[in-house]
């Protein structure tokens, strides 16, 4: 029996991870769930699994979850703030952790976690975007384990042979050439960049494929999610950009592919349903059920490949040469990005002028050195995201 603490848990990825950690009663225990607004979601999953702690951030939401519980005879105990999180995250009792929050507001529980050598299921990509070489340091200190969530990393440790121990994070062994990341291109593949200025959230957050939350249903459609998950995935494999590439698949089938010296290319293929990249990691090295369709090859017929287009998806750029650059870059782009993306949604931004609030950051402070520590990556973070919100004021919708 493994107990869990779900960092994030009113998410879709905590609601994912929930779904099939039911399936499996003899195997865990959930120790901890998570929220910052959806309090009543909270409530509910709260009085569904029966944690031992419930984490809010602050003591109005602390009261009102406390209500909730109260009237269903839930004897979940609630812990309020930010620093309640490190500590579900980092609590002996915990097994392992689900870093699902979105942001880089799930770096600090991440950290904890890792500090605190737990084994961790990594959502929250932002984290290893924002502060990449420390985590990776604080993981290695601290005995901490990392198993990929984002459906094209879990592909790519899958491909990998000999399979990754599990310990520690992945890397990638003798042989492998090459990383390619499949990205479905998002809602907005096919139009113009004339037809993407005035597209709404609604139309942003409608991808074809996936169920996301909104944040990442915008990076997505402009291509600044594979953006992200390139600099993740130099991180967590170890691996320079010029082995990694992005081939965009529409039909979201291959999660992604490693190619090998010998000229093999390994594969992995899956209904879009991020169920089996949870189930995958929760039952390492075993495999266990998702509750997710089996692929039916016969019905999909063909799959597509085309390149991305880095004229229309500027962002695509922008993250290659953030991580090319080895500098603060990384953590300039996620910051100037979050700020870029939550204007757009709240309809104060135009969508192509996400890629320009991003590109004016990165030209500001890109160039700066890699933060050091947790409170230079904080630092830094919070300067870009000022920047970028005086930038804001010249192209607010
Ligand atoms: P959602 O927006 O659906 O959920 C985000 C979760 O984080 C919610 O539980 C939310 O709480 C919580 N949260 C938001 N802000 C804060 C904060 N400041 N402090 C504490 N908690 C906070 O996101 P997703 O589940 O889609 O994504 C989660 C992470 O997983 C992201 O980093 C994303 O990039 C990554 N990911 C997601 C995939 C997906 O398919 N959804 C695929 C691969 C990676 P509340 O809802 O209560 O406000």
């Amino acid at each position: 029996m493994r107990s869990i603490t779900i960092l994030g848990a009113t998410g879709s990825i905590g609601g994912s991870t929930l779904d099939v950690v039911a399936r499996h009663p003899d195997r865990f225990r959930v120790h901890a769930l998570t929220a910052h607004r959806r309090i009543d979601e909270l409530a509910r999953l709260c009085v569904a699994h029966r944690p031992r702690f419930a984490v809010v951030p602050d003591a109005q939401a602390g009261d009102t979850l406390r209500t909730h519980l109260a009237a269903a005879d839930c004897p979940t105990v609630v812990l309020q703030g930010a620093s309640a999180l490190d500590v579900v995250a980092a609590d002996p009792e915990v097994d392992v952790v689900m870093a699902a929050i979105v942001g880089a507001a799930g770096l600090a529980p991440s950290i904890a976690a890792a500090r605190a050598g737990k084994q961790i299921l990594l959502a929250n990509k932002e984290a290893l975007v924002s502060a990449g070489p420390l985590f990776v340091r604080v993981c290695q200190e601290g005995g901490a384990s990392v198993l990929p969530i984002d459906s094209e990393h879990n592909a790519v440790f899958q491909c990998l042979t000999p399979m990754p121990s599990g310990q520690g994070l992945p890397g990638v062994p003798n042989g492998v050439s090459r990383i390619l990341l499949t990205a479905s291109g998002g809602p907005f593949r096919q139009r113009s960049m004339a037809d993407m200025a005035d597209v709404t959230p609604q139309q942003a957050c409608a991808h074809p494929n996936w169920s996301m939350g909104r944040k990442i249903s915008v990076d997505s459609a402009t291509l600044m999610n594979k953006g992200l998950e390139l600099i993740e995935a130099h991180f967590l494999f170890g691996i320079p950009a010029e082995r990694l590439d992005v081939v965009v698949h529409p039909q979201s089938i291959i999660h992604s592919l490693v190619e090998y010296e010998d000229g093999s290319m390994l594969a992995q293929l899956g209904n879009p349903d991020m169920r089996v990249p949870i189930a995958h990691a929760l039952g390492f090295p075993e495999r266990i059920a998702s509750g997710v369709e089996r692929l039916d090859l016969a019905r999909i017929g063909q799959l597509h490949f085309e390149a991305p287009d880095p004229v229309r998806f500027p962002c695509l750029r922008l993250a290659f040469d953030a991580l090319g650059a080895g500098s603060a870059a990384p953590c300039v782009l996620n910051a100037a990005n979050e700020i870029a993306v939550d204007a757009f949604l709240h309809e104060r931004l135009a969508f192509t002028n996400i890629a320009t609030v991003n590109d004016l950051v990165l030209q500001s402070l890109g160039a700066e050195p890699p933060p050091a520590g947790i409170d230079e990556v904080f630092a830094l973070d919070e300067r870009a995201r000022t920047l970028a919100r005086r930038h804001l004021l010249r192209y607010a919708a």
